[in-house]
């Protein structure tokens, strides 16, 4: 199982260092584990988890090596930082800040080449979910993403998380879930992560799905309980 942490745009530097010292320390079960602080905490993420088996990971990554793009940063700098992977096209880039299927193929491919391992993430709104649109979205969104990966897929994960399932306490049935990661994993053979509102309460049930490989946690990997409690029952199941 693994289990991945989205902070999005929460702790700074100092919190961050404090809570990776006792993630250093807490039970985590048989998870893999990996932690996404947002770029002005990845550098004190990589020394306080340094000599561990905890990955660091970013929440995006641009394309070109360097450039005139400002507020970007290139997957060389990430490695340079000793960051080991980077999540692409969570739906909040793809909602708030422009992000489409080209884009994120775009940066899958470059995050790919320079070495990183990706997490990649698919799903449908609430409005395509209820017009039957679901596998149609999936698919384009899955095939944009399997194009860009071509022969580097042993370093790639796809999340699958409904939109309509983030920050919202509302969670994917484990029945739904399932047959949303059958139909990526027919598209593209890689781990797939669930993502929606994953909190100790529903972690084992859905990671105890044939086709669930894992979780991408938001709000509840913000708090080390919680987080560490998702992590040994993931590996439960
Ligand atoms: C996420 O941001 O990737 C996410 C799944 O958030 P939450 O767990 O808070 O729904």
């Amino acid at each position: 199982m693994l289990i991945a942490g989205n902070w999005k745009m929460f702790k700074g530097p100092e919190e961050t260092s404090e809570f990776c010292r006792a993630l250093r320390d807490a039970d985590l079960g048989d998870a893999d584990v990996v932690v996404c602080p947002p770029y002005a905490s990845l550098a004190a993420a990589v020394t306080a988890l340094a000599d561990t088996e905890i990955g660091v990971a970013a929440q995006n990554v641009h394309w070109a090596a360097e450039g005139p793009f400002t507020g970007e940063v290139s997957a060389a700098m990430l490695r340079e930082l000793g960051v080991y992977g980077a999540i692409v096209g969570h739906s909040e880039r793809r909602q708030y800040f422009g992000e489409t299927d080209e884009t994120v193929a775009r940066r899958v491919r470059a995050a790919l080449d320079a070495g990183l391992f990706v997490i990649a993430c698919v799903g449908e709104s609430e409005e395509e979910r209820e017009a039957g649109q679901t596998e149609l979205i999936l698919r384009l969104q899955v095939e944009a993403i399997a194009d860009a990966a071509a022969d580097r897929g042993d370093n790639l994960a796809v999340a699958y998380e409904p939109i309509w399932a983030i920050g919202t306490g509302r969670t994917a049935t484990p029945q739904l879930a399932q047959e949303a990661h059958l139909l990526i994993k027919s598209i593209l053979d890689v781990p797939v992560l669930y993502g929606g509102s994953v909190k100790p309460e529903n972690a084992a049930e859905l990671c105890g799905q044939s086709a669930v490989d894992g979780a991408l946690v938001g709000g509840a990997s913000l708090d080390l309980d919680s987080f560490a409690e998702i992590c040994r029952r993931s590996s439960q199941s």
